[in-house]
Protein backbone atom coordinates (compact mmCIF):
# COMPACT_ATOMS: atom_id res chain seq x y z
CA UNK A 1 0.00 0.00 0.00
CA UNK A 2 2.83 2.20 0.08
CA UNK A 3 3.82 4.72 2.73
CA UNK A 4 1.04 7.46 4.59
CA UNK A 5 2.13 10.40 2.24
CA UNK A 6 2.07 8.44 -1.10
CA UNK A 7 -1.39 7.23 0.12
CA UNK A 8 -2.84 10.58 0.71
CA UNK A 9 -1.32 11.38 -3.06
CA UNK A 10 -3.03 8.93 -4.53
CA UNK A 11 -6.84 10.37 -2.48
CA UNK A 12 -6.01 13.40 -3.38
CA UNK A 13 -4.80 12.78 -7.36
CA UNK A 14 -8.65 10.64 -7.29
CA UNK A 15 -10.91 13.56 -6.32
CA UNK A 16 -9.27 16.09 -8.28
CA UNK A 17 -9.71 13.54 -11.29
CA UNK A 18 -13.36 12.95 -10.16
CA UNK A 19 -14.30 16.98 -9.52
CA UNK A 20 -12.69 17.35 -12.74
CA UNK A 21 -15.05 14.83 -14.16
CA UNK A 22 -18.04 15.67 -13.00
CA UNK A 23 -17.09 19.40 -12.67
CA UNK A 24 -17.49 19.99 -8.81
CA UNK A 25 -14.68 21.49 -6.89
CA UNK A 26 -12.05 20.41 -4.83
CA UNK A 27 -12.65 22.70 -1.77
CA UNK A 28 -15.82 21.03 -1.44
CA UNK A 29 -14.77 17.86 -0.42
CA UNK A 30 -13.17 17.36 3.24
CA UNK A 31 -11.62 14.16 3.67
CA UNK A 32 -12.07 12.50 7.38
CA UNK A 33 -8.94 10.28 7.98
CA UNK A 34 -10.41 7.68 10.33
CA UNK A 35 -7.70 6.87 12.75
CA UNK A 36 -9.64 4.74 14.83
CA UNK A 37 -7.60 1.38 13.63
CA UNK A 38 -3.94 2.96 14.52
CA UNK A 39 -2.62 4.63 17.85
CA UNK A 40 -2.04 8.56 18.45
CA UNK A 41 0.94 8.38 17.67
CA UNK A 42 0.28 7.27 13.86
CA UNK A 43 -2.37 9.52 13.59
CA UNK A 44 -0.36 12.06 14.73
CA UNK A 45 1.51 11.85 11.45
CA UNK A 46 -1.65 12.28 9.06
CA UNK A 47 -1.38 15.64 10.98
CA UNK A 48 1.49 16.16 10.08
CA UNK A 49 0.98 15.76 6.53
CA UNK A 50 -1.48 18.47 6.66
CA UNK A 51 -5.40 16.53 6.68
CA UNK A 52 -6.97 18.11 9.20
CA UNK A 53 -10.07 16.16 10.28
CA UNK A 54 -9.65 13.01 12.03
CA UNK A 55 -12.61 10.93 12.39
CA UNK A 56 -12.71 8.47 15.10
CA UNK A 57 -16.43 5.56 16.13
CA UNK A 58 -15.89 4.76 19.68
CA UNK A 59 -15.75 7.71 22.66
CA UNK A 60 -13.20 6.02 25.07
CA UNK A 61 -10.64 6.14 21.75
CA UNK A 62 -11.35 9.54 20.88
CA UNK A 63 -10.79 10.87 24.29
CA UNK A 64 -7.49 8.85 24.54
CA UNK A 65 -6.38 10.66 21.01
CA UNK A 66 -6.87 14.03 22.29
CA UNK A 67 -5.06 13.48 25.44
CA UNK A 68 -2.36 12.57 23.30
CA UNK A 69 -2.40 14.42 20.32
CA UNK A 70 -1.24 18.13 20.74
CA UNK A 71 -1.57 19.42 17.24
CA UNK A 72 -5.01 21.40 16.18
CA UNK A 73 -7.21 18.77 14.40
CA UNK A 74 -11.24 19.34 13.76
CA UNK A 75 -12.95 15.81 15.62
CA UNK A 76 -15.70 13.96 14.05
CA UNK A 77 -17.25 11.18 15.88
CA UNK A 78 -18.30 8.82 13.44
CA UNK A 79 -19.63 5.77 15.29
CA UNK A 80 -22.79 4.78 17.01
CA UNK A 81 -22.69 6.87 20.21
CA UNK A 82 -24.58 5.39 23.27
CA UNK A 83 -26.64 8.30 25.66
CA UNK A 84 -24.75 7.37 28.32
CA UNK A 85 -21.23 8.38 26.56
CA UNK A 86 -22.65 11.91 24.74
CA UNK A 87 -21.63 14.10 27.71
CA UNK A 88 -17.85 12.42 27.33
CA UNK A 89 -17.55 13.74 23.91
CA UNK A 90 -20.10 16.42 23.20
CA UNK A 91 -17.62 19.75 23.81
CA UNK A 92 -14.38 17.90 22.30
CA UNK A 93 -16.23 16.23 18.86
CA UNK A 94 -16.38 19.18 15.88
CA UNK A 95 -18.99 16.87 14.09
CA UNK A 96 -21.08 14.06 15.13
CA UNK A 97 -22.22 11.93 12.04
CA UNK A 98 -24.41 9.67 13.56
CA UNK A 99 -27.39 11.09 14.90
CA UNK A 100 -30.22 8.93 14.53
CA UNK A 101 -32.21 8.52 18.00
CA UNK A 102 -34.18 11.45 20.01
CA UNK A 103 -32.65 10.06 22.93
CA UNK A 104 -29.34 11.05 21.74
CA UNK A 105 -30.74 14.67 20.89
CA UNK A 106 -31.97 15.10 24.41
CA UNK A 107 -28.84 13.83 25.75
CA UNK A 108 -27.04 16.76 23.03
CA UNK A 109 -29.58 19.62 24.45
CA UNK A 110 -28.66 18.38 28.40
CA UNK A 111 -24.95 18.32 27.89
CA UNK A 112 -23.52 20.39 25.19
CA UNK A 113 -22.30 24.02 26.49
CA UNK A 114 -22.47 24.96 22.50
CA UNK A 115 -23.99 23.99 19.22
CA UNK A 116 -23.06 20.72 17.86
CA UNK A 117 -22.56 20.36 13.87
CA UNK A 118 -24.29 17.06 13.07
CA UNK A 119 -25.25 14.76 10.66
CA UNK A 120 -28.25 12.91 10.61
CA UNK A 121 -27.34 8.93 9.82
CA UNK A 122 -29.67 7.73 7.29
CA UNK A 123 -30.29 3.74 6.99
CA UNK A 124 -30.93 4.22 3.74
CA UNK A 125 -29.78 0.18 2.07
CA UNK A 126 -32.40 -0.75 5.38
CA UNK A 127 -30.30 -3.66 6.37
CA UNK A 128 -30.93 -4.65 9.78
CA UNK A 129 -27.27 -4.36 10.84
CA UNK A 130 -27.01 -0.83 10.14
CA UNK A 131 -28.39 2.19 12.50
CA UNK A 132 -30.01 4.97 11.49
CA UNK A 133 -33.20 6.55 10.46
CA UNK A 134 -35.69 4.65 7.48
CA UNK A 135 -35.79 7.20 4.77
CA UNK A 136 -39.51 7.46 6.09
CA UNK A 137 -38.70 8.55 9.14
CA UNK A 138 -36.12 11.23 7.96
CA UNK A 139 -38.73 14.43 7.51
CA UNK A 140 -40.21 13.40 11.00
CA UNK A 141 -36.92 13.27 13.00
CA UNK A 142 -35.22 16.56 11.10
CA UNK A 143 -38.29 18.53 12.23
CA UNK A 144 -38.39 16.94 15.97
CA UNK A 145 -34.70 18.22 15.71
CA UNK A 146 -36.07 21.66 15.54
CA UNK A 147 -36.93 21.75 19.24
CA UNK A 148 -32.76 21.41 20.19
CA UNK A 149 -31.23 24.18 19.75
CA UNK A 150 -27.92 22.61 20.46
CA UNK A 151 -27.85 20.87 17.29
CA UNK A 152 -27.58 22.04 13.79
CA UNK A 153 -28.20 19.71 11.35
CA UNK A 154 -25.62 19.94 8.61
CA UNK A 155 -26.14 16.98 6.54
CA UNK A 156 -26.74 13.47 6.03
CA UNK A 157 -24.71 10.60 6.63
CA UNK A 158 -24.81 6.98 5.19
CA UNK A 159 -22.92 3.52 5.35
CA UNK A 160 -23.31 1.71 1.53
CA UNK A 161 -23.38 -1.83 1.90
CA UNK A 162 -20.72 -4.18 1.61
CA UNK A 163 -20.67 -5.26 -1.47
CA UNK A 164 -19.00 -5.33 -4.63
CA UNK A 165 -21.71 -4.27 -7.02
CA UNK A 166 -21.24 -0.79 -7.39
CA UNK A 167 -24.10 -0.04 -9.10
CA UNK A 168 -25.94 -1.04 -5.58
CA UNK A 169 -23.38 1.39 -4.14
CA UNK A 170 -24.22 4.03 -6.37
CA UNK A 171 -27.74 3.80 -5.61
CA UNK A 172 -27.39 4.09 -1.94
CA UNK A 173 -25.35 7.17 -2.43
CA UNK A 174 -28.02 9.04 -4.89
CA UNK A 175 -30.89 8.26 -2.67
CA UNK A 176 -28.96 10.01 0.11
CA UNK A 177 -28.07 12.81 -2.35
CA UNK A 178 -31.84 13.17 -2.89
CA UNK A 179 -33.22 13.04 0.30
CA UNK A 180 -30.45 15.90 1.32
CA UNK A 181 -31.99 18.25 -1.56
CA UNK A 182 -35.31 17.59 -0.11
CA UNK A 183 -34.34 19.11 3.60
CA UNK A 184 -32.25 21.62 2.08
CA UNK A 185 -34.43 23.00 -0.37
CA UNK A 186 -36.53 23.77 3.00
CA UNK A 187 -33.91 26.35 4.19
CA UNK A 188 -35.04 25.18 7.85
CA UNK A 189 -32.98 27.42 10.16
CA UNK A 190 -31.84 24.39 12.14
CA UNK A 191 -31.20 22.30 9.52
CA UNK A 192 -29.30 23.83 6.52
CA UNK A 193 -28.11 20.61 5.81
CA UNK A 194 -26.13 20.56 3.16
CA UNK A 195 -23.23 18.33 3.97
CA UNK A 196 -23.46 14.65 2.52
CA UNK A 197 -20.87 12.42 4.83
CA UNK A 198 -20.59 9.67 2.40
CA UNK A 199 -17.57 7.23 0.82
CA UNK A 200 -14.82 5.15 2.63
CA UNK A 201 -12.11 3.78 1.52
CA UNK A 202 -13.83 1.05 -1.31
CA UNK A 203 -15.72 3.69 -2.74
CA UNK A 204 -15.11 7.25 -1.65
CA UNK A 205 -14.94 7.42 -5.62
CA UNK A 206 -18.50 6.66 -6.44
CA UNK A 207 -19.49 8.77 -3.26
CA UNK A 208 -17.77 12.24 -4.63
CA UNK A 209 -19.44 11.32 -8.57
CA UNK A 210 -22.90 11.04 -6.50
CA UNK A 211 -22.39 14.50 -4.40
CA UNK A 212 -20.29 13.61 -1.15
CA UNK A 213 -19.02 16.59 0.84
CA UNK A 214 -17.57 14.69 3.74
CA UNK A 215 -15.29 11.13 2.63
CA UNK A 216 -14.18 9.13 5.99
CA UNK A 217 -11.43 6.85 4.74
CA UNK A 218 -9.62 4.63 6.50
CA UNK A 219 -7.72 1.88 5.43
CA UNK A 220 -7.01 3.51 1.86
CA UNK A 221 -5.55 6.75 4.02
CA UNK A 222 -4.10 5.50 7.06
CA UNK A 223 -3.49 2.26 6.77
CA UNK A 224 -2.57 -0.40 9.12
CA UNK A 225 -1.29 -0.47 12.02
CA UNK A 226 1.89 -2.65 11.19
CA UNK A 227 2.66 -0.06 8.46
CA UNK A 228 3.43 2.45 11.37
CA UNK A 229 6.72 3.15 10.44
CA UNK A 230 6.45 2.43 6.59
C1 LIG B 1 -14.33 2.54 9.89
C2 LIG B 1 -15.29 3.49 9.30
C3 LIG B 1 -14.96 4.19 8.13
C4 LIG B 1 -13.66 3.97 7.36
O1 LIG B 1 -13.66 2.69 6.80
P1 LIG B 1 -12.51 2.26 5.73
O2 LIG B 1 -13.16 1.20 4.93
O3 LIG B 1 -11.36 1.78 6.52
O4 LIG B 1 -12.19 3.45 4.92
C5 LIG B 1 -15.88 5.12 7.64
N1 LIG B 1 -17.05 5.35 8.29
C6 LIG B 1 -17.41 4.68 9.39
C7 LIG B 1 -18.72 4.98 10.04
C8 LIG B 1 -16.54 3.74 9.94
O5 LIG B 1 -16.91 3.07 11.05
Amino acid sequence: MGNLQTRIQKIEEDIREVCKRTGRNSSEITVVAVTKQVTATHASKVLEANIVNLGENRAEELLNKQQKIQTKAVWHFIGNVQSRKVKDIVDTTDYLHSVDKLSIAKEIQKRASRTLECFIQVNVSGEETKSGVTPNELQNFVNELGAFDKIRVVGLMTMAPFTEDSDLIRSVFRSLRELRDKIAAQQLPHAPCNGLSMGMSNDYIIAIEEGATHVRIGTALVGAESEEDA
